[in-house]
């Protein structure tokens, strides 16, 4: 009973409080001397039920309401977060004068199957990165290689299934079926809402109110100092304050960094990347952590249905939180690895990339602080950077 009418009370001073403005004219209605009384007994409620912290919403509604300059002034100068996972080479078809078998799996098992064990980490990130290694596309103009990679349109799916919001398209598949390839490609993901970046092209994304670029090149058809440095500086103009470049470079099933791929990460780091994510050997390779900023040479294959059974399944979710206070990034950084295998099984590719445990995570974790040797990156036994 006493609850009840305090909380009566409670809600008659919370109207008073929305409408503070009005004050002076609720003054004068308010001469009776009786509703006075009932007021000022309602403030008193209020006061104990305040330092009980039992005070109802609709009061700390009115409270909100009644200072908002100072509850934006706290919100600014707070420091955001957002985390970004990456994952290396996602093929999401075949190259059919080998074999189908990548399509098989879609067709029986759909597309939630691919991405299902690692989900639960996308999701719960702000952003997720992936190279797109290969075509969505129907035309039949194959380029004259040895590996040419198509999927149907509908295989994007397995992208956005999956949590997936960004996707490097700057490699050397992706152009397996012509600029008609690519440009099926790029009109596919754009409809499914998952964004790309190629070259000049940057895919901005904006989280929690801070804007994210992703640049990506492709080293092996050739870039300059001068494309990455004019890309950098273009999207620092765009405001971005976290910058993620794609460099798809080195040799493949090659597990130490070229110079080539030492000296553009770096000179990206020095032109301002917030993060340089590596591709294209097939293999994991080193981090490497320069001026305060990581350089992931190599993610290795993730969702590979380019082959069947690749002789090194391992792989891993490279994973940072970034701190942005006042439109800019701080330099404490949180970084980790999430050891994968890019398969369910060690003789198969079951395209289903899994998170490991135990033994096999120890010997990831143990074989990539031996490839990031003399990198200033060592990867504690939980993934976390150090
Ligand atoms: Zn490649």
């Amino acid at each position: 009973m006493i609850l009840r009418t305090m909380g009566k009370r409670i809600s008659a001073m919370g109207a008073a409080a929305s409408a503070p403005c009005s004050a002076a004219a609720t003054a004068s209605v308010l001469a009776n001397q009786v509703v006075r009384g009932a007021l000022a007994l309602a403030v008193a409620a209020c006061a104990v039920l305040l330092a009980l912290g039992l005070a109802g919403p609709a009061f700390a509604e009115a409270a909100a309401t009644a200072k908002p300059a100072a509850t934006a002034a706290t919100k600014a100068a707070k420091p955001v977060e957002i985390t970004i996972s990456a994952a290396g080479d996602c093929t999401l078809g075949v190259d059919s004068r080998y074999n189908s078998v990548f399509n098989g799996y879609y067709n029986r098992k759909g597309a939630a199957y691919f991405l299902k064990k690692v989900r639960p980490v996308f999701a719960k990130d702000d952003l997720t990165i992936v190279n797109f290694e290969g075509t969505l596309t129907t035309s039949k103009n194959r380029a004259r290689k040895s590996f040419t990679f198509k999927g149907p349109a509908k295989h994007a799916s397995i992208l956005t299934k999956g949590s997936v919001e960004v996707a490097n398209l700057a490699n050397n598949h992706s152009r397996d079926f012509g600029a008609k390839g690519l440009a099926d490609t790029k009109r596919t993901l754009k409809k499914r809402g998952i964004a790309y970046c190629q070259n000049s092209t940057i895919a901005y994304k904006t989280v929690k109110g801070v804007k994210v670029a992703f640049l990506g090149f492709n080293e092996l058809s050739g870039v300059t100092k001068a494309q990455i440095k004019a890309g950098i500086k273009k999207a620092k103009k765009a405001k971005a304050a976290i910058i993620i470049v794609s460099f798809h470079w080195g040799i493949e099933r090659d597990y130490y960094p070229a110079s080539v791929q030492k000296k553009l990460g770096r000179y990206a780091i020095s032109c301002g990347a917030s993060l340089v994510l590596g591709h294209h050997p097939h293999v994991l390779q080193g981090i490497e952590e320069y001026k305060g900023r990581y350089i992931v040479y190599s993610l290795g294959n993730f969702c590979f249905g380019g082959n069947t059974n690749p002789k090194d399944k391992d792989t891993m979710i490279f994973q940072q939180t970034f701190t942005v206070k006042n439109g800019k990034l701080t330099k404490k950084d949180d970084a980790r690895i999430i050891p994968c295998s890019l398969s369910g099984s060690k003789s198969t590719n079951t395209f289903q990339p899994r998170i490991l445990k135990g033994a096999e995570k120890k010997a990831l974790v143990k074989k990539m602080n031996r490839l990031s040797r003399g990198m200033g990156v060592k990867v504690a036994s939980n993934g976390r950077l150090k």
